[in-house]
């Protein structure tokens, strides 16, 4: 991948921020809140995230098909 300027998505806490800033911390997958975040704990925010996108991704898949059968 190459490093633009797009945003890029916090793995933490999936806030939406710039990246490279000059001055600013964040690296490529953690946006400058998280990178201040001891890295076990953000290994927790990381997997409550993702379990939030999946959510989402569910909840959205439940509203386009609201009468989809489930197993
Ligand atoms: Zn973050």
């Amino acid at each position: 991948m190459p490093s633009g300027e797009r945003p890029r998505t916090c793995r933490a806490c999936g806030k939406k921020f710039e990246y490279p800033i000059k001055g600013s911390a964040a690296t490529r997958h953690h946006c400058e809140d998280c990178v201040a975040v001891p890295a076990e704990t953000r290994k927790v925010l990381e997997r409550l995230s993702s379990r939030v996108t999946q959510l989402e991704n569910q909840l959205r898949r439940l509203q386009e098909k609201p009468a989809a059968p489930t197993a």
